[in-house]
């Protein structure tokens, strides 16, 4: 599936441990091919573990957004993507009346990849499995969108281990290797994460 570039508040993947200050950028054509790339794998990856159907995955409704194209609320200059919710109208009876927006951060996903050496591919790869755990978590009511925030440290450390779970047979390729290691501690120690904004 192509990355559907349009924009994006809410849950965020943030850059790690590091104390470095994120700096600005922004994706070129040449990062944008990156994304849909590892977009493809994320998506596919995700729909293998959860054992979706075609059907069920586009149920999810989602879409992904960078750069210029996020509103001001849409963007960070720390997090490496958000999640938006916003209403939208149901396209079936009984279907999820929700769109749900990956805002992917430019700036902060170059910084981190340079700070901290990793492959874009693999990092992209990362980020947005990781929302798209979210993504069907809350699509499952396994978690509520709008739940305490004392409790998103927890759900947090869930998404990180269940990304680490989906992408650890694909730790061979596409750089994955040291991001899982860079992200591997997220998993076990809620609080870490510091995702959800
Ligand atoms: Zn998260």
């Amino acid at each position: 599936m192509q990355a559907r570039l349009g924009v994006g508040r809410g849950v965020a993947v943030s850059p790690g441990q590091g104390t470095g200050e994120v700096a600005a950028g922004h994706f070129g054509p040449e990062h944008i091919a990156l994304v849909d790339e590892a977009l493809y794998v994320a998506e596919h990856s995700c729909a293998d573990y959860f054992k979706l159907s075609a059907g069920g995955w586009k149920a999810l409704r989602f879409e992904l957004g960078t750069g210029s194209a996020l509103g001001p609320a849409e963007q960070s200059r720390r997090a490496l993507a958000k999640l938006a919710r916003y209403e939208a109208r149901a396209w079936a009876p009984g279907a999820a009346s929700h769109l749900w927006r990956i805002c992917l951060q430019d700036g902060p996903v170059l910084a981190v990849a340079r700070r901290d050496d990793l492959a874009l591919l693999g990092l992209l790869t990362y980020v947005l499995t990781h929302e798209l755990v979210h993504i069907v978590r809350f699509h499952r009511f396994e978690q509520l969108f709008d739940a305490d925030p004392r409790h998103r440290p927890r759900e947090e450390a869930l998404v990180h281990r269940l990304t680490h779970d989906i992408l650890r047979p694909l730790h061979a390729s596409l750089g994955l290797a040291p991001v899982l290691e860079r992200y591997r501690d997220m998993g076990q120690a809620p609080g870490l994460g510091r995702c959800w904004t």
